[in-house]
């Protein structure tokens, strides 16, 4: 191996779960780095922060050892700074031996029905956006005066819709639901919620532990629509532990025929069209026999997948949406692109818990590893030139310490309002809030 006077250097476009595990690999090799996040928002973790269910505050407590991560004397991070807006590509690589994008794959699937355009109608990760109190959806306006909500697809992200629509409010109030979301959730009149999924029961994308959260809802009762295989066919383990979760679950819910509310679960029904004037007002669907099946309800959700967040100037497949590569090498048609890595949901598509960006991570850093002779190899200005770049275009980036005093305020609200947190709505208020300290200071 080539001895090298200088550290490698690594820029991670991005603060999600990916950037921060292989943050975590490379901060932690024998030959040390330096890691800089550069992300587009005021605040990190991607869709630990706007997307996981506040119900789940288990799950969300993953950003703690991300937090440990960027203790690391290695480690900077740059909020409010979008690579392809701010500063490009090929620029960082004038500074950084490697880029890795790790830019997620927030942007929802669209059915491409009618009636996508109403209102009342919103893709899954909006939806939860907006109960998380995100920057892009905390506006939104949902319409829970109805008594009936259809939520279209059967993944994760939609059962956690139905959960957080279903789930007694009370029980949310001390997590860091947005408080907005929580004063309209209390009022809400959704007595019914119909999860529809395309495909049969078997073959739902959720994990088989999704039943049971369901059937734990106080006062809620699951109620199955289609009857479950009773083929003879050998099934799959994977589909076996799904049969078995739906059989469980029929058995727990005989006795919640009184319940207040109900989860439907619809399967082997295709979306046709949303219906309604301006806002929705129910879902036509087609069976397997092409008979069509209309649900009435006020408020239509899709959770049928995502898109990855491409870069400018950085390679994308807009079919699979991912960035081309081999082993997080981005390739460009065939060719591998020197110095650029992709890692996390855009690297391999949009699927898999926070957990399953680790072997995805591990293998980028190891590729990086067996590039870094070559990496170091080219002369780089240095990194501080990277932050002068930033101040000469007047980019009112944020430390990883302004972050923390954003993270201590929203806590901060939250403890007035005997809550986990209660977030800034935007970006304005983040940044003024920071131009307050530094003025007391
Ligand atoms: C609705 C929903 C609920 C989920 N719930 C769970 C759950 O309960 N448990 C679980 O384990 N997993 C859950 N997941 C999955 C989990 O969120 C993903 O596995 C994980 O977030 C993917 O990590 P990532 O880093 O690839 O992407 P992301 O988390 O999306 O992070 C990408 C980051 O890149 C930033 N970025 C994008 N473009 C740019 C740019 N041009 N410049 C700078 N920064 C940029 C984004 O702002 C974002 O911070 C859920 C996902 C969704 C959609």
């Amino acid at each position: 191996m080539i001895k090298h006077e200088r550290l490698l250097r690594v820029a991670i476009v991005g603060s999600g779960p990916a950037a921060f595990f292989c943050a975590d690999y490379l901060l932690r090799l024998s030959q040390p780095c330096e890691v800089c996040m550069i992300e587009q928002r005021p605040t990190p973790f991607g869709l630990v922060r706007d997307a996981v269910a506040p119900d789940r505050m288990n799950i969300r407590s993953v950003s703690q050892s991300f937090e440990r991560i960027a203790e690391h004397a290695g480690f900077s991070w740059f909020g409010n700074v979008r690579v392809g807006r701010d500063v490009t590509v090929s620029e960082m690589q004038r500074y950084f031996d490697a880029v890795i994008i790790a830019t997620g794959a927030s942007t929802p699937r669209r059915l491409d029905i009618q009636g996508e355009e109403l209102s009342q109608y919103y893709s899954a990760s909006a939806f939860a956006g907006w109960y998380n109190g995100s920057l892009d959806h905390a506006a939104l306006h949902p319409d829970l005066s109805q008594p009936a909500a259809v939520i279209i697809g059967a993944g994760n992200a939609a059962l956690d819709v139905a959960r957080l629509l279903t789930t007694p409010p009370e029980s949310l109030a001390a997590s860091d639901i947005s408080s907005t979301a929580l004063r309209v959730l209390r009022e809400s009149n959704i007595s019914d919620v119909h999860v529809v999924a395309r495909r049969g029961p078997l073959e739902a994308r959720f994990h088989p532990d999704e039943l049971h959260h369901l059937a734990a809802i106080p006062e809620c009762r699951v109620v199955m629509h289609t009857s479950l295989n009773d083929s003879n066919a050998e099934l799959s383990p994977g589909c076996q532990q799904l049969l078995e979760a739906y059989q469980r679950l029929v058995q727990t819910q005989q006795d919640k025929i009184m319940a207040k509310r109900r989860i439907h679960l619809h399967f082997n029904l295709t979306p046709f069209a949303i219906l309604g004037d301006d806002a929705v007002e129910g879902v036509l669907f087609l069976d397997a026999s092409e008979t069509p099946v209309h649900i009435a309800c006020g408020l239509a959700i899709a959770g049928i997948g995502h898109y990855g967040v491409g870069v400018e100037s950085v390679p994308y497949d807009p079919e699979r949406g991912v960035v081309p590569n081999s082993q997080g090498r981005v390739l460009d048609a065939a060719t591998t692109m020197p110095g650029i890595y992709t890692a996390g949901w855009v690297k391999r598509g949009a699927h898999g818990v926070i957990g399953a960006n680790k072997p995805c991570c591990r293998e980028t850093v190891q590729s990086i590893m067996d590039d870094r002779d070559q990496l170091l190899s080219e002369t780089r200005e240095d990194s501080a030139g990277f932050v002068a770049l930033l101040k000469e275009r007047g980019i009112r980036y944020l430390t990883y310490r302004d972050w923390q005093q954003i993270d201590a305020a929203e806590k901060q609200q939250g403890i007035q309002q005997q809550k986990a947190r209660e977030r800034f709505h935007s970006t304005e208020t983040m940044l003024s809030l920071l131009t307050t300290k530094s003025a007391g200071q």
